[in-house]
């Protein structure tokens, strides 16, 4: 590598460049085509999520735990890189909880939420000492039984459906009627029944929602969520004098993925977390926050790389035909919950200082309408073997698109 390494600053990206092409952990495009063998592919930038993880633990106060929700991203080598950067991991299957254990993070630090858990699904996770989140009353009583047919005590948190909602959120998953939790107006009774010489009560799990880039919405939540946690804690001490371990305080925090989209203030929510800790210090005493973030850590650490196969203009519409698309990266191509599609920031990525002079829709290969890379952006002119890259894809990419459908080539990720 003899060109020197230029940062490409715009409003959302940190990644570097080699003359006119994007780099990830110094490797150019082409370079990362050559050892992965082929586009399309995800690569994620190591450094960007240490990075980023090590700036929003400066930030947050020092009585938070930074947990990561492996379900964001479950590529393994970026797993393991995350063991190392935060104090735990968040899990939702059997196969999330053998990487995160297999990461070498402790099983104490793993949590394991999800509804409708398998008997195998708890099972293992009674026997490896993984905390299972408990999302019902019924999923209580086959705890119970499991751990005793295996002759352990399970660990167990409690996963509470507030009655509030975090607003402005892009995924809401409190408030009202949800699958996900035991009702907060349940909780009396569910640790009424609970028996603590069969179970041990760890914790409570409050999360509210998803990609929320609004800081007053997440703070609002978070005060409600302090409050909520203390009358809990109340409420158990009136069952048992065992200590409660920890709250996890669930988590929201967003990433910009369009154009009229901000980044989050989290000092704002950091502010607040502060005084929020002070005015609950005698509740809270002795017992771990924990924050669980999932897009946030690797989002924006991550590109999707796709080349173009053909170039074609059908009655006044250019259109730049690509290797890669829905199949690949659901999200992006609007499928994964939106109800508005809208362009994640795309790049020519072996052209990213020519001058943005064509407007092109950028498709995939599939056969369907859906399958949708870009609509109407302006970018320099392409030509074929050029390189499509997609901003802000570390998360939700690979592992929640269906890579099956129209039973294209593999995918490969890597790492840099
Ligand atoms: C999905 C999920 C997360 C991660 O959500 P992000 O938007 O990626 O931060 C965290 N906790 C729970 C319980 C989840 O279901």
């Amino acid at each position: 590598m003899n060109q020197s390494t230029t940062s490409l600053k715009t409003s959302l990206q940190d990644f570097s460049a080699m003359g006119q092409e994007l780099t990830v952990g110094k490797y150019t495009l082409s370079q990362i085509e050559k050892l992965v063998t082929r586009t399309p592919f995800y690569a994620y930038d190591r450094q960007l999520i240490i990075n980023n993880v090590c700036q929003l633990k400066t930030i947050l106060p020092d009585e938070i735990s930074l947990h990561y929700a492996i379900k964001a991203n479950p590529h393994p080598s970026l797993v393991q890189l995350l063991a190392d950067q935060v104090s735990g991991f968040d899990v939702a299957s059997r196969k999330e909880m053998l990487l995160a254990i297999q990461a070498g993070m402790p099983v104490q630090n793993i949590s394991f939420a999800g509804p409708g858990k398998s008997e195998s699904d708890i099972e293992s996770a009674i026997t490896a000492g993984v905390i299972l989140h408990v999302e019902s009353q019924g999923e209580i009583e086959k705890v119970v039984r499991i751990a005793k047919q295996l002759n352990l005590k399970a660990d167990i948190a409690i996963r509470v459906n507030p009655t509030f909602e975090l607003k402005s959120s892009g995924m809401k998953m409190s408030g009202g009627a949800k699958p996900f939790g035991i009702d907060e107006e349940q909780i009396p009774e569910v640790l009424k029944r609970l028996s603590l010489t069969e179970i041990n009560l760890r914790g409570f799990h409050i999360f509210t929602g998803s990609q929320n880039l609004n800081a007053e919405a997440i703070i609002s939540a978070q005060q409600q969520t302090f409050c909520l946690a203390k009358q809990l804690l109340e409420l158990t001490a009136q069952f048992t004098e065992e200590k409660i371990d920890y709250i996890n305080i669930g988590g929201g925090f967003g990433v910009p993925y369009f154009k009229n989209e901000g980044k989050l203030d989290v000092s704002k929510i950091a502010t607040n977390l502060q005084t929020l800790i002070k005015q609950y210090e005698d509740s809270l005493k002795g017992l771990e926050l924990i924050i669980e973030l999932g897009r946030y850590l690797v989002a924006e650490a991550g590109i999707y790389v796709c080349k173009v196969t053909d170039i074609k203009a059908s009655r006044g519409t250019n259109y730049l035909v690509c290797d890669g698309g829905l199949h690949h990266h659901l999200a992006n191509s609007g499928n994964f919950g939106q109800v508005i599609r809208k362009n994640y920031p795309v790049v020519i990525g072996n052209k990213l200082n020519g001058k943005a002079t064509e407007q092109v829709n950028i498709v995939g290969p599939l056969c369907t309408p859906l399958d949708i890379l870009a609509d109407k952006v302006l970018l320099p002119k392409a030509a074929l073997g050029d390189y499509i890259v997609v901003f802000q894809s570390g998360a939700y990419g690979a592992s929640a698109s269906p890579q099956d459908f129209l039973s294209q080539p593999e995918l490969s990720e890597i790492l840099l």
